[in-house]
């Protein structure tokens, strides 16, 4: 008999029918003469029931169905008694294909802690929360493919190691085969890396846009979708050391291009989860509800699904960074000095102001453009008032900035003077500089990283909950 998987099972399951499940054992309840095993495969967030009766298996057997034992179970559909399923399964055959001692197996049939899930990242999977995640994050990492395609857009790998340290200075990882404990060394004492692997210092890339720009000022529209590393100690629940991120890149672009892109690709992400995910937001949702009973009624957020829909129906607000500066300054808590950092022109928003003009001053998604130039990366296009760069950040609910993009400089004197006042090697950059050489064009692009928008669509708190297997500093466990 063929194996159906359990979203099959009990979508399309029609009683009578003699059907084969493989899968995990969730809970195993039940009287003397009765089981009911819950059992789940992955492929949704809702069990099979699998009724054994006590008489017709082996005792041994039915001592060994333990929550996290795999079984296969043989048997013949009925109408449900109530499991909120339309069928269940009558066991006929039920093979033990491997043990999970009570004793032992950590994830137990009760409320577990997210911090405990993390340490037993290897097993988090099979709870009900996990499963949801990791089903919504290959959802979403679909319909971004999806989108991009249907768009036009071509997927360039760009590479994940690098020799430009342009970007990040100082919070790259190095990637190096010189010895460590005792490198080849120069005259002047410092390791030398003309005999490292690649003849030269490199790292793990921060981003991959500047290949990018690369691709899109010949392909037209590109994007990139792949790891890039961070050496920052920030310990937040908002970033990792090692994160996905989605960088498109646009010829022909400018700003209001640019976040014309990112405000419908935002939304036909939120939608594809509306429509493929709902029974996993659901349970998201429910999951959350539970969380802040605890909660002051202020306190408490919107329904994750009520969310989504509320975005998805609502028209970012788009406002210049000065705007968002008065906006700010005139607000009641940076009057009753409630904001933990300064509020100036020319200072970088903290997550804590983001936060305040969406959710508090706003209440809908923003997009700010025209910062400063000075807080800003040297490749962003200059405006004329020689103060501000036209970048934009779209800021969401919960989440703070979740893209940060430009439109990017094209004229080959401006770039190149900003990159001398930022100290940057225009030699090392050579290859950068010959697309403002040569064919140069109004582009613009934006990285949105991926774990961020997997945590607002989840509604899951902490970044390292809506990745696989988490780095973070001082963790690199599984
Ligand atoms: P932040 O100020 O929040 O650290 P950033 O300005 O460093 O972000 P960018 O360099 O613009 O961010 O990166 C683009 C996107 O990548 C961000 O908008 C964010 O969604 C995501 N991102 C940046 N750093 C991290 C990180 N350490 N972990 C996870 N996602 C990140
Ligand atoms: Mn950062």
């Amino acid at each position: 008999m063929t194996r159906l998987k359990i979203k099959e099972i009990l979508k399309t399951g029609k009683t009578g029918t003699k059907t084969l499940a493989k899968g995990w054992v969730r809970t195993k309840r039940g009287s003397k003469n009765v089981n009911f095993i819950a059992l789940n495969d992955g492929s949704t967030i809702h069990n099979l029931q699998v009724v054994a009766d006590t008489g017709k298996f082996d005792e041994q057997l039915l001592r060994e169905i333990n929550t996290g034992a795999a079984l296969a179970v043989e048997g013949t559909l009925a109408e449900s008694q109530g499991t909120g399923q339309n069928v269940e399964l009558m066991a006929e055959k039920i093979e033990l294909l491997g043990k999970a001692d009570p004793e032992k197996y950590p994830i137990q049939p009760k409320k577990h802690t997210l911090e405990f899930l993390r340490e037993n990242a290897h097993l988090r999977f099979r709870t009900n929360t996990f499963g949801a995640v990791f089903r919504i994050r290959h959802a979403m990492a679909f319909a971004i493919h999806k989108y991009f395609n249907e768009k036009g857009f071509y997927y360039l790998h760009t590479p994940i190691i690098t020799a430009s340290d342009a970007e990040g200075a100082g919070q790259m990882f190095r990637v190096s085969t010189l010895d460590a404990v005792n490198p080849p060394l120069t005259e002047d004492g410092k390791p030398d890396y003309s005999k490292d692997f690649f003849g030269r210092p490199t790292n793990l890339t921060v981003s991959g846009q500047l290949e990018g720009e690369l691709g899109a000022l010949a392909l037209g529209e590109i994007y990139t979708f792949g790891p890039t590393f961070r050496a920052e100690n920030s310990n937040t629940t908002r970033h990792l050391a090692e994160f996905w991120m989605i960088e498109p890149e646009m010829a022909f672009y400018d700003l209001k291009d640019n976040m014309d892109l990112a405000e419908e690709f935002l939304k036909y992400l939120i939608n594809y989860a509306l429509e493929h995910c709902i029974d996993d937001l659901n349970f998201l949702a429910d999951r959350l509800k539970q969380e802040e009973k605890n909660k002051p009624q202020d306190q408490r957020s919107m329904d994750l699904v009520e969310k989504l829909q509320f975005v998805l129906n609502s028209e970012f607000v788009r406002i210049t960074y000065t705007e968002a500066i008065e906006i700010l300054k005139n607000s009641n808590p940076y009057k009753k000095n409630k904001f933990q950092f300064p509020v100036d022109w020319g200072v970088d928003l903290q997550s804590e102001h983001e936060r305040f003009l969406v959710e508090k001053h706003f209440k809908c998604p923003v997009i700010l453009t025209d910062y400063p130039r000075d807080i800003k990366a040297f490749y962003m296009k200059q405006n004329d008032d020689d103060k501000t760069v036209r970048a934009m950040d779209v800021l969401f609910p919960q989440i703070g900035e979740i893209i940060g993009g430009s439109q990017r400089e094209e004229v080959l004197e401006k770039l190149e003077a900003r990159m001398k006042e930022m100290d940057i090697p225009a030699e090392e950059m050579w290859w950068y500089l010959d697309t403002r050489r040569f064919g140069s064009v109004v582009h613009s692009g934006f990285g949105l990283g991926f774990e961020r928008f997997v945590q607002f669509v989840t509604g899951m708190g902490n970044i390292r909950d809506v990745i696989a297997f988490p780095r973070t500093p001082k963790n690199a466990e599984f």
